[in-house]
């Protein structure tokens, strides 16, 4: 039987999630042609990826393109014409040219991207003989590591399919709908977790000034109603410990809750919540910063 594994794949985005993600790719025998501007972030996996010198490098002869880059703008940028010549250019030593190539090139954005950016993309891509499939994550650096991410996918079922055995690798792959689908959903999951950790930290703040222990309310609240991805994860791990280390900054949180917001702006949605959480969040990147991670709002909060 086959290997249900591309031979290899191009990686371009070998940031916090891309490293991780890309050594866990290798590690199951598929090489991995990996680009990023940073040269740091190449360096760091010497030894793991095939370096390559561009982005349209990276596509060039595998079939299949992960992109893993902070958003929408960047992911538009680097999907130009070069790389998709490279993507739908003859795979060597196939024989087929890729009309005739019964599945079509691969391009799958991992990226948090905005749902409507990525349903025109699709467009341009299909012009071009290539399928794009959005295929964002939840479940942080950790999860990367772990292998345990929930992967959003939208895009055809066939290339949905196709994709499984690689996406698998990475964590629990979830088909939620058409190409921009995977999106949406990811956006809408990090509204949901930026409001759950801004409810939780004015709480958890509001219990310690009247002479709660956080670590007694934390204890408690896991075993309650209010409890969330926040108290279980990030108040434990990052906020106490005063590590605030998660992995991801609250510039790409604020970045996915606006797209979250438009979306239900654009579909007369009730929003009220959405928009307080943008405005809190958006004065509390402006104030820590685009580098800090998003578990200092808890930080930032105190200070107010
Ligand atoms: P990051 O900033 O650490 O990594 C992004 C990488 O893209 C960087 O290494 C950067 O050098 C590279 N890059 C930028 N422009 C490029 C270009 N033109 N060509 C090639 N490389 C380029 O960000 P991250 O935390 O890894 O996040 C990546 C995506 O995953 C974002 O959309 C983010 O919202 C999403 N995400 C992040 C987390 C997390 O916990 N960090 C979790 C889920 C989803």
């Amino acid at each position: 039987m086959a290997d249900p594994l591309p031979p290899a794949v191009g990686f371009v985005g070998l940031g916090r999630m891309g490293d991780p993600m890309t050594r866990r790719i290798a590690a199951a025998g598929v090489e991995v042609r990996g680009f990023d501007v940073s040269p740091d972030a190449v360096r760091a996996l010497d030894g793991v990826v095939t370096r390559v010198d561009s982005a349209a490098d990276a596509a060039r002869g595998t079939g299949v393109v992960i992109l893993m880059l902070p958003d929408s703008d960047v992911v538009e940028r680097v999907v130009d014409d070069e790389l998709l010549d490279a993507l739908v250019a003859p795979v060597s030593g196939d024989g087929r040219d890729s009309a005739t190539r019964h599945s079509r090139p691969l391009l799958v954005d991992m990226s948090s991207s905005e749902p409507l950016r990525t349903r025109a993309l699709a467009e341009r891509v299909a012009s071009r003989g290539a399928t794009l499939v959005d295929a964002p994550v939840s479940g942080g650096v950790s999860g990367a590591r772990a292998g345990t991410l929930t992967i959003m996918v939208g895009g055809p079922s066939q290339a949905a399919e196709r994709l499984e055995p690689l996406l698998a690798l990475m964590g629990r792959v979830r088909h939620v709908g058409e190409v921009g689908a995977g999106h949406a959903l990811k956006a809408l999951n990090n509204l949901l977790s930026a409001s759950h950790l801004l409810a939780s930290s004015e709480a958890i703040l509001a219990g310690r000034r009247f002479g709660l222990d956080p670590a007694v309310m934390l204890d408690a609240i896991n075993g309650s109603s209010g409890r969330s991805g926040s108290t279980q994860n990030k108040w434990p791990n990052h906020i106490l410990p005063g590590s605030y280390d998660s992995g991801f900054t609250a510039s790409l949180l604020v970045k996915d809750i606006k797209i979250a917001l438009a979306l239900a702006e654009a579909t007369g949605a009730p929003h009220e919540h959405a928009e307080h959480t943008v405005r809190v969040w958006s004065r509390a990147v402006e104030k820590l910063g685009p580098a800090a991670d998003h578990t200092e709002i808890a930080r930032w909060l105190e200070e107010q």
